[in-house]
């Protein structure tokens, strides 16, 4: 629910809605806004009564918030939530590109593809060190060493990075070596491991689960939201559909109607979306056309022998010919 505050409300009125409020056994949060300040209430909304709250002295209006998520509505926060990280700004009018190889191979391997990502315009580097991985045969990541090697090009590229997180005892020590967060696509509905990023103050990526729902995927965020953490950015990734011919379905649906209903950044990954690197190009394009505020794009010096996602991974070349495309299409921001 949310109360709407009266232009003309003074910060009296608001102590006293705010102390209401918490004796009905609720909580509540204002939200400033360059138009009109509200105060939302969380908690278990089921019936509140409203009248009594409408005759207080500054409110102009009580507005029952229908959808099962609320604090990454637009109905809560008209505003396009922008995020910084490091000067770097996702969200609203901007798009951001972050780019990089699936996974930390090598300090050989990343310091190639950072320079050339960099050079090409990627204003994010990403890495896997952690890596969840179908089977367990497959290459798992560099773990501890991969995140050393990140911190490395971070520093020697200017460059802030992104790597996944995949348990919550890992929390502290990849915190402490990233600049965003990445939830992957299987730990959408890990709730633990939300509302432990979601104490954190650090911007986290919450990339949509595989066979999750747009409702799944927005609660999944407010999981994040709701512990404390409104630095969340959404990534769309692709959901299995019937189609085989491509390893997922990148569902750009999704990515216009979230913007729609969520003040939240949505960025597109075409790389695991398509999961052919012939296709990523046409699915970023796609992707700036409908509004995503950036994209996630897997690059590798020669794809042939990436350890994981090499079908999927763009070259350097294929890569800064997608930032030449881009450029062009950034008037239309
Ligand atoms: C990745 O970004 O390399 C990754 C594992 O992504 P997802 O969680 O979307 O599969
Ligand atoms: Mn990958």
């Amino acid at each position: 629910m949310l109360i709407v505050l009266d232009r003309h409300a003074t910060e009296d009125n608001i102590q006293i809605l705010l102390q209401r409020i918490k004796s009905m056994g609720l909580r509540a949060e204002v939200i400033p806004g360059s138009m009109r300040t509200a105060i939302g209430i969380l908690g278990n909304t089921g019936y509140v009564d409203a009248d009594s709250l409408t005759q207080l002295p500054g409110v102009k209006e009580v507005i029952h918030v229908t959808k099962p998520y609320k604090l990454v509505s637009r109905e809560w926060k008209n505003e396009d939530t922008v995020i910084d990280v490091d000067g770097v700004k996702i969200g609203g009018k901007n798009f951001t590109v972050m780019a990089g190889p699936c996974s930390v191979e090598s300090e050989e391997q990343l310091m190639e593809t950072a320079e050339a990502v960099k050079k090409a315009g990627a204003q994010i580097l990403r890495g896997g060190a952690f890596k969840p991985r179908t089977t367990p045969y497959s290459f798992q990541g560099l773990g501890l060493e991969g995140l050393k090697l990140l911190q490395k090009a971070k520093k020697k590229f200017d460059l802030p990075i992104i790597t996944e997180l995949l348990h919550v005892q890992n929390l502290d020590l990849v915190a402490a070596n990233t600049d965003i967060i990445q939830i992957g696509a299987r730990n959408m509905q890990n709730f633990e491991l939300l509302m432990a990023v979601g104490k954190l103050k650090k911007p986290v990526m919450l990339k949509r689960g595989m066979s999750a729902r747009m409702e799944e995927f927005l609660l999944a965020a407010e999981y994040i939201l709701n512990a404390g953490n409104p630095n969340v950015i959404l990534c769309e990734r692709g959901i299995r559909t019937f189609e085989t011919a491509t390893r997922n379905t990148l569902d750009l649906n999704i990515v216009a109607l979230v913007r729609e209903l969520s003040h939240l950044p949505i960025i597109a990954d075409p790389s695991h979306g398509t999961g052919r690197y012939s296709l990523v190009t046409p699915l970023s394009l796609a992707a700036f056309a409908v509004g995503a505020h950036g994209l996630l794009i897997e690059v590798h010096a020669d794809p042939s022998k990436a350890l994981s996602d090499g079908d999927q991974s763009l070259n350097l070349e294929n890569f800064a010919n997608l930032m030449n495309k881009l450029n062009h299409l950034k008037k239309f921001l």
